[in-house]
């Protein structure tokens, strides 16, 4: 997994914008139940009203407050404020706005303020609270005896607008000192009621002095929820943008991050020697290059999104919901734990199923692709109950697992549904008896709440992480596995080339070969060479190693033992490609590629003319075929050849080595698929085309090689006799028991 991460380098910048993204989204719906908060508390329940800084006051009010202020204060708050009179400029329009002019001048905030609206705040709080407390009281003084006894005021029988007056120019004489006294014993009285209860009250005897002016309360409220209301849908448009845009680089990371291992997967299988393909099995390299693949692509998908989300989501809403209240963290504490051990549990359950899934996938695929491969012979031999059996229990076995864990997710989900709406009724529960202590405000308790659900999904999405994350390292090593393997056939590093007159004889000098893993050497102290333009022929029985021998010149294999030289050269001392290069082979199972039978023509040369390729479909007996259909070289050619008959097959093989034109060419018994007639004319054919080149052929068939130059029998993996047909009439037992008895054959025929 970790070697894997090398592969992010190139979507660095695309990752850490991402982040930056993430960090904005975050932000923007942090800021949302703080907006909330606010419509609750501001714009519905104090009508709009912020603080108690009042955007025009009566000048008889402000003088009233002055009392309640320090010198320095007054000044401060002067200091912002315009006095509006019948003599100002813009008398008229003001008019309109405070009708209350009329009658009276009032002091009006200035746009261009000094001082800060908070610290403005913290200066007329006090002064608006006491103020309108005294009103109120001297409006009714016969209820409030007892605060003025406290007070110790004795108050004149007069009645209540006279009286205020007389009492607020009463107190304008008393000293600030014995003032601040006053102001206390009211202040304190509220702030026993509840932390916030001071700036309700202000900002309720702001409301009713906006009456008193005229001002129209009932727009500045809904003014104000449709401001917050408003910013708030900007913040959300804004979150979902940096959503679709982290999704959008995210898939771009994820998806390019896929393709550029899977290249690498591939590029590394297309090095791999036989040796490897039977150590991994073709089906696993097919899931590890394609399933696996995906697994990583779509956990670096969740990684962008969430691991940079959830923490900057859950730390954000931890501060933030200390910020509206401290003393309920314990609830998100409780309700973080419940869930984290309720994951963990999942978790260890989990894991194991999720680490069996992948080997189950890789079953899967091999019986797949078995049952699809051999099909036909599956129905010759009536085994279709069989194969579906087999690949029943491969499918039962990886749907169980895939139940066990769903099943587990399924019970997963109403619990932590529980926790979450328990979550929600503590905050609720505790918050409602805050509130109706008046030590928290009903928005202020909402916005705790949605922070609380946002904590705890920052924390989801991290454990989720968890969950996810097992069965992708599980991906991840497989998909190194194959990348950190070498190849056991490798180019040398300082490679010699070619002679330029390359003439192209083969010489086996001792060579002992066995397959990687086999206990019994394939090949035994093989010793011979293969002249340029001669024919040299293998003959055995099936199993004795015929094939095995002519595939170590291509290198398919690398030999154990001795020595293979071509021209002289070592053949590992030499690149694969300049090796492969001089060799046409044709397989003894031959295979074309889907396209047509001109695409597979050239796929031994691409710069061939259509001459090259007339001439070789000529050679190879195949001109009759080709011409028989009206497409000719254009006609279609299946998946694997499927569409055309082994000898056919055989014939387009022989010809697509025919147009390559090398210096050295096998035959692995290809022409076994074809009856004698062909076969004579296709030998008679070559030898003209091959002329100088070298030419190996293994055969069953001792009429194919009875001019060949060189006939080696092989037995058992050894030579056992060399030499012309005549000679090893004489001298070879095996051979001439071979000869006698196909010659008979075919003379009979
Ligand atoms: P033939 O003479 O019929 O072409 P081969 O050269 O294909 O025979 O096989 C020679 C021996 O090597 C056989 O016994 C066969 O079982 C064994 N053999 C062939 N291919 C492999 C392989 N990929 N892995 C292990 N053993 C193999
Ligand atoms: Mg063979």
């Amino acid at each position: 997994m970790i070697r894997l991460l090398k592969y992010s380098k190139p979507y660095l910048v695309m990752v850490l914008f991402s982040v930056g993204l993430l960090f904005a989204q975050a932000n923007l719906e942090l800021a949302l139940p703080d907006y909330l908060s606010n419509v609750v508390d501001t714009g519905i329940q104090q009508g709009g009203v912020e603080n108690a800084v009042p955007i025009a006051i009566r000048q008889s009010e402000m003088e009233r407050l002055f009392i309640f202020m320090s010198e320095e204060n007054e000044t401060v708050v002067l200091a912002d404020y315009t006095l509006i009179d019948e003599n100002s400029s813009d008398y008229d329009s003001y008019l309109e706005e405070y009708p209350v002019l009329i009658n009276q001048s009032i002091y009006v905030l200035n746009d261009d303020r000094n001082t800060e609206i908070k610290e403005l705040n913290q200066i007329i709080t006090v002064p608006i609270v006491v103020v309108f407390t005294l009103e109120q009281l001297l409006a009714n003084p016969e209820n409030a005896t007892e605060m003025f006894e406290r007070l110790n005021i004795t108050l004149p029988p007069l009645p209540p607008e006279e009286l205020a007056d007389f009492f607020f120019s009463m107190l304008s004489f008393i000293p600030f000192e014995n003032i601040t006294v006053i102001s206390g014993v009211i202040t304190e009285t509220f702030e026993a009621i509840g932390e916030t209860m001071l700036d309700q009250v202000a900002v309720a005897a702001i409301r009713i002095e906006y009456e008193i002016i005229g001002l129209d309360t009932d727009s500045i409220q809904n003014l104000y929820i449709l401001e917050a209301g408003g910013l708030m849908l900007l913040m959300t448009l804004l979150a979902v943008i940096c959503t679709i845009a982290v999704s959008y680089l995210a898939s771009r990371t994820a998806a390019g991050m896929a393709r550029d291992i899977r290249s690498d997967v591939f590029k590394k299988i297309e090095n791999f020697s036989s040796t490897e393909f039977d150590k991994f099995s073709t089906a696993s390299l097919i899931t590890r290059s394609t399933n696996d693949v995906t697994q990583i692509q779509s956990v670096t998908y969740m990684i962008v999104r969430m691991v940079f989300y959830a923490p900057i989501l859950g730390v954000g809403g931890i501060i933030r919901a200390l910020n509206k209240s401290t003393s309920m963290w314990w609830i998100i504490a409780v309700a973080v734990l419940v869930l984290i051990v309720l994951i963990t549990i999942v978790f260890f359950i989990a894991l194991p199923k999720f680490k069996a899934m992948q080997s189950l996938t890789d079953r899967i695929n091999l019986v797949a692709r078995e049952s699809l491969s051999g099909m036909l012979v599956i129905r010759a031999f009536n085994k279709e109950k069989f194969e579906e059996k087999r690949f029943d229990k491969a499918n039962l076995d990886i749907t169980a697992v895939i139940l066990f864990i769903n099943r587990l997710m399924v019970i997963l989900m109403p619990f932590m549904m529980l926790v979450l709406n328990g979550l929600s009724l503590g905050i609720i529960w505790i918050g409602a008896h805050q509130v109706a202590a008046a030590s928290m405000q009903v928005g202020d308790m909402m916005a705790f709440m949605q922070y609380a659900m946002q904590i705890v999904f920052a924390f989801l999405m991290l454990t989720m992480m968890f969950i996810v994350l097992p069965r992708a390292v599980v991906s991840g090593k497989r998909i190194n596995e194959v990348l950190v393997t070498e190849p056991a056939i490798k180019d040398p590093e300082n490679p010699k080339i070619f002679p330029d007159s390359f003439k192209g004889s083969i010489e086996f000098r001792d060579v002992t070969f066995r397959y990687p893993g086999a206990k019994k050497s394939a090949l035994e102290n093989i010793n011979f060479t293969a002249k340029p333009g001669e024919t040299t022929a293998f003959i055995g029985s099936t199993g004795s190693g015929k094939s095995t021998v002519v595939n170590l010149i291509p290198r398919f294999y690398d030999i154990t033992e001795g020595s293979i030289l071509i021209d002289g050269v070592d053949i590992r001392e030499v690149t694969q490609h300049s090796l492969r290069d001089k060799i046409g082979y044709v397989p003894q199972k031959s295979s074309l590629f889907s396209g047509t039978i001109e695409s597979n023509l050239l796929f031994a040369d691409e710069d061939a003319t259509d001459e090259d390729l007339q001439l070789a479909i000529e050679i190879a007996q195949a001109e009759e075929f080709v011409s028989s259909s009206i497409e000719g070289m254009r006609r279609e050619i299946a998946q694997g050849g499927s569409n055309v008959s082994g000898g056919q097959k055989q014939r387009l093989s022989i010809a697509r080595a025919l147009v390559k034109k090398p210096p050295i060419y096998i035959f692995d018994d290809s022409v076994s698929a074809l009856d004698f007639k062909t076969d004579a004319a296709l030998r008679k054919a070559l030898k003209q085309k091959t002329g100088d080149s070298t030419v190996l052929i293994v055969t069953q068939r001792v009429s194919t090689i009875k001019n060949a130059e060189q006939i080696i029998v092989i037995d058992d993996g050894k030579i056992v006799g060399k030499g012309t047909h005549d000679e090893l009439m004489k001298t070879s037992d095996i051979y001439s028991e071979i000869a006698s008895s196909q010659l008979e054959l075919e003379e009979s025929s």
